[in-house]
C-alpha cells in the first residue's frame, strides 16, 4: 500500500506557520530595539543611555550636521554654550560650542560640538570611574593645554591643517584630584604604578569616543600631553 498524501489543510496550515515566523522574528527584533535606544540606529541619540552597537554610527553622522548635534546635547541635558561662528579660511569656525558644567582647567574653551560630546562621554565612562577604581578619589579637574590654534599640524608651514584649527580638538595634559593630587601626562606615564595604569586606562578609553587619539606613545611630540580630536576622516589612531 503506497504511504498516504499529507492532509492539504495540514499541508496549508505548516506554509502558513513557516511564513509567518520571519515575521514573528521581525517582530520580536523591532520591540527588542525599542527598549534597547543604544543599539537602535534610528532612534534619536541621548547620551544617558548606555554606550550600544549604534552609539558610533550616530556619533559620526552628527559631524555633518552642527544643529543635530546640539540638539542632542539638549535632549541629554548637557549644559552647554552655542557661540558665534567665528574665523575664515581654514580656520573658519562655524561650530563654536562651550561645556557649561565641565571640569575643564584653566578655562573651558569653546570646541566643536562632536568634541563637546566626546568630551562628555569620556568623562563618564572612562575618566571618573577610572579615578574612583584605581586612584580612590574623584575627579576635580582635568588640565588642558588648549583647543583652538590656527596652524597646520606640528605648526608645519605647509602640509595638512591640524584639527585644532577649527577647534575640533583639545590637549589634555592632566588630572587634578578631589583629594589634591595632581596627575600629569609628563611626570606619571612611564612606570607601573597607578598613576600610569590611570593614565593608559583613560587613553584608551577616549579611543571610544574620539577619532583620533595620540599620547606619549605615538611620538616625542605628545610627551606632555594627549591629543583627542574628531577628524571627520575617524582616523581610527588610538595610541
Ligand atoms: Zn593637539
Amino acid at each position: 500500500m503506497p504511504p498516504a498524501a499529507p492532509n492539504p489543510h495540514f499541508r496549508a496550515a505548516r506554509r502558513a506557520l513557516f511564513a509567518l515566523v520571519p515575521l514573528l522574528l521581525a517582530i520580536a527584533g523591532w520591540q527588542w530595539l525599542q527598549n534597547h535606544p543604544q543599539h537602535n540606529p534610528w532612534a534619536p541619540l541621548d547620551l544617558r543611555d548606555p554606550p550600544g552597537w549604534a552609539t558610533r554610527t550616530k556619533l559620526a553622522r552628527l559631524k555633518e550636521d552642527v544643529g543635530a548635534c546640539r540638539a542632542v546635547l539638549a535632549r541629554s541635558d548637557i549644559v552647554f554654550t552655542a557661540l558665534d561662528a567665528a574665523g575664515e579660511g581654514e580656520c573658519a569656525r562655524p561650530d563654536r560650542t562651550r561645556l557649561g558644567d565641565y571640569p575643564l582647567s584653566p578655562d573651558t574653551p569653546p570646541v566643536t560640538c562632536p568634541v563637546a560630546i566626546a568630551l562628555e562621554l569620556w568623562r563618564r565612562d572612562s575618566v571618573a570611574p577610572a579615578a574612583r577604581r584605581i586612584l580612590g578619589s574623584d575627579i576635580a579637574r582635568i588640565e588642558h593645554l588648549g583647543a583652538f590654534s590656527c596652524r597646520r599640524m606640528y605648526g608645519a608651514s605647509e602640509g595638512r591643517w591640524s584639527e585644532h584649527a577649527t577647534g575640533n580638538a583639545i590637549d589634555i595634559a592632566g588630572f587634578v584630584l578631589e583629594d589634591g593630587r595632581r596627575i600629569s601626562v609628563l611626570g606619571d606615564w612611564d612606570g607601573e604604578g597607578t598613576e600610569a595604569r590611570f593614565l593608559r586606562e583613560v587613553r584608551d578609553g577616549a579611543c571610544k569616543s574620539f577619532a583620533t587619539v595620540l599620547s606619549p606613545d605615538y611620538n616625542a611630540a605628545h610627551a606632555d600631553h594627549f591629543h583627542l580630536d574628531q577628524d571627520g576622516r575617524w582616523s581610527g589612531v588610538c595610541r
